[in-house]
């Protein structure tokens, strides 16, 4: 039996989910099916539950619905209850849907264990406040940083993220304006919006502590507009693919019980991503 799975998110033409899905289907040797499916915030909650109706096992969420797939599932894990988001619907055949997000030890695997840069005693910061950062917080400070800064562009609602996970570990939060006067940090995360809107942020020069790691969780051919900055401040960088594909691997796990080893298919994963870019620049 080919158990069958599906992205739904708006835009969804140019998602990578379904060769990254079907790439762990043959290294587990499990049979899957991984389609693209469109929504709108009005169809979702069907668009979610048809696929159930024709036999689909599983689906992944993605923008701009992670909020809202909190309402269709009948059970939450812990972690996405914390996040306030769902990327990863398991379908029981009971009728049942379980929601998971898997973006948090997505993001952490890839820093720390592809990445090898531990969080542990380190100064990190996050920067925006959105769906992507508030999904993030627990794994992060579940790492053992010495601080964890939230900096946003709407000062308020960084202070409201750091505020809900102030019994998880040291979160500060403030707006872009005082940031300057914070110590440098090891590790900073671009979890908003910006570098896919062509528009740069306003972080000070003075962001870096040496050797640090400038993490964007957007990802685009090339640097993003926040990679080149850093870069150009000294900085290593990473963009969001990474992240990608490890909370790729972990949603087939929720659904086929097994985690592919990504360690092995570098290889073939980057040739995904190139030949994904080189298309789009033809479009
Ligand atoms: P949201 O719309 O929920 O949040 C957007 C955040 O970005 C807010 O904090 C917003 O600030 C901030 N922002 C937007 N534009 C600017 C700007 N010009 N200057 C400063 N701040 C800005 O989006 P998400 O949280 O869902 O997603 C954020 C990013 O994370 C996207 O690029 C997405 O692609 C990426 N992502 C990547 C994943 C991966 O697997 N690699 C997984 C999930 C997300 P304000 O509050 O002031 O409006």
């Amino acid at each position: 039996m080919i158990n069958r799975y599906t992205v739904i998110g708006n835009p969804i033409a140019h998602s990578l989910s379904p060769p990254i899905h079907e790439l762990f289907g043959e290294l587990t040797q499990r049979r899957i099916a991984y389609d693209r499916t469109e929504a709108t915030a009005e169809t979702f909650p069907d668009v979610v539950r048809r696929w159930q109706a024709e036999g689909g096992r599983g689906c992944n969420v993605t923008m701009p619905f992670k909020e809202l797939a909190l309402e269709v599932c009948d059970r939450l894990s812990p972690a996405a209850e914390r996040a306030g988001s769902v990327n990863t619907i398991l379908m029981h055949r009971d009728g049942r849907l379980v929601g998971h997000t898997t973006d948090g030890t997505g993001l952490l695997t890839d820093i720390e264990r592809n990445l090898r840069r531990p969080l542990a005693d380190r100064r990190v910061l996050l920067v925006g406040a959105g769906g992507a950062a508030r999904a993030v917080v627990e794994p992060l400070l579940g790492a053992g940083p010495a601080a964890l800064h939230v900096v946003n562009r709407t000062e308020e609602r960084a202070l409201a993220l750091a505020e809900a996970f102030a019994g998880d570990g040291p979160i500060s939060a403030s707006g872009t304006a005082s940031l300057a006067a914070e110590a440098p940090f090891d590790i900073v995360v671009n979890a908003t919006g910006a570098s896919l809107a062509g528009e740069s942020l306003a972080l000070p020069d003075t962001l870096f502590a040496p050797g640090a790691l400038a993490y964007d969780m957007a990802y685009a051919p090339g640097d993003t507009l926040f990679t080149a900055w850093a870069r150009e401040r000294g900085a290593d960088v990473a963009d969001g693919f990474g992240m990608l594909v490890e909370q790729a691997a972990d949603a087939f796990a929720v659904w086929e019980g097994v985690r592919p080893k990504t360690r092995m298919a570098w290889g073939r994963l980057r040739a995904l991503r190139d030949s994904a870019d080189s298309a789009r620049r033809e479009t």
